[in-house]
């Protein structure tokens, strides 16, 4: 009972590390001085002490050992020789150790490249922007973000691992650590801390882009699969270039070189060379000149070449239009509640009331508009 209570007051420095790290207690420069300093110096005399007592106790339980299993890790402060107590404790360690060593680059940059980015990001955060507080809250919830989904696959999927039976593993972590408290209580406290620290980052990036007050009656999602332009940020859909108006594409054109230059004599801007920007700028000149959104549309059956099908959103509504051979695939469901379109029927497979729903496919050349209003 000594030996675990004088284990867990020896691992206590980790937690009050990141405590300093992430809550800032005495002001970024001490908080992050002393937080540094804590861990620097934690394994001058936590790894001694563990190291001394290796072969009496368990590295999995941290109970007492008799005669056990010894296990050989390398880990980043030197080789040493671990014991379980038991096969089956080593057997978990194998599993947990030889995830480790076959992610030991994901471990490497998960934890140290996000310790050192938050590092060097709390003290910038605090000299450069003229909002230190909530530029460090953000450094904040990003490190816990990023921590998070480090340590919870690791803690989630190294115990179900197969044992590693290698006469040696390279562990990428301090197996010092593990061995204050035992590597079953650390697992725990990451998949607690884990989720902790990632239902508080997304909780505060939500926050920040104030998603709680957001509403709407309608919205578009996206994937693309780019075949005629670049895999690109910019390429990604959907394009807006009028106000309140943007456009999904599933298909290409090919006159939308010639086009655009006419567009662009009509004052239209573009930002890429993607042809869907294209699609979505003609529809923006024809609503300025005077179209309503479905006159918009069926214009574009007369000017634009190619295979589409287009989705389009407005403030007030969405409408569907197919080219006329309509070879890119569609589905409409609609009920009294709502009105949905997918490439795929999958995509509306999991909307509420989609058993009882009017379900068909839109027809070529024809437009399809609703209005919220
Ligand atoms: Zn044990």
């Amino acid at each position: 009972m000594r030996l675990r209570l004088a284990g867990i007051a020896l691992f206590l420095p980790v937690p009050v590390v990141l405590v300093l790290f992430t809550r800032l207690p005495l002001g970024v420069a001490t908080s992050l001085a002393c937080g540094v300093a804590l861990m620097l110096t934690h394994r001058l005399y936590a790894r001694p002490w563990a190291l001394a007592r290796a072969e009496r106790r368990c590295l999995w339980c941290a109970g007492g050992v008799r005669a056990g299993t010894s296990l050989a890790l390398r880990d980043p402060f030197g080789a040493g020789a671990w014991t379980a107590c038991s096969e089956a404790h080593a057997s978990r360690l194998r599993s947990v150790f030889g995830w480790a060593a076959r992610h030991a680059r994901l471990l490497q940059v998960g934890v140290l490249g996000s310790l050192a980015s938050f590092l060097l990001a709390v003290p910038l955060a605090s000299w450069l922007t003229s909002h230190p507080t909530a530029a460090q809250a953000d450094a904040s919830a990003l490190f816990r973000l990023a921590i998070a989904l480090t340590v919870l696959p690791f803690a989630l999927l190294a115990p179900r691992a197969a044992p590693d039976h290698g006469a040696s593993l390279s562990v990428p972590f301090p197996v010092h650590i593990q061995a204050l408290i035992g590597s079953a209580a650390v697992l725990w406290l990451l998949r607690l801390v884990g989720t902790l620290w990632l239902c508080l980052g997304l909780w505060h990036v939500a926050t920040r882009l104030g998603l709680s007050a957001l509403t709407g009656t309608h919205a578009i999602g996206h994937t693309r699969m780019a075949t005629e332009s670049a895999v690109t940020i910019a390429g990604s859909h959907p394009f807006s270039t009028g106000n309140d108006t943007c456009l999904v594409h599933n298909g290409s054109l090919s006159n939308h070189n010639r086009l655009r230059e006419t567009l662009r004599r009509h004052g239209e801007r573009f930002q890429t060379e993607n042809d869907t920007e294209v699609a979505a700028a003609y529809l923006s000149w024809r609503v300025r000149s005077g179209d309503t959104l479905k006159e918009a549309l069926e214009h574009s059956l007369d000017d634009l070449d190619g295979f589409y099908t287009f989705v389009v959103g407005t403030r007030d509504g969405f409408a569907v239009l197919r080219d006329p051979i309509a070879c890119k695939p569609a589905v409409m469901a609609e009920t009294d509640a709502w009105v949905g379109f997918g490439s795929e029927f999958r995509a509306l497979a999991a909307l509420p009331g989609i058993e009882t729903a009017r379900i068909w496919e839109p027809a070529p050349a024809t437009v399809y508009a609703w209005s919220r209003s």
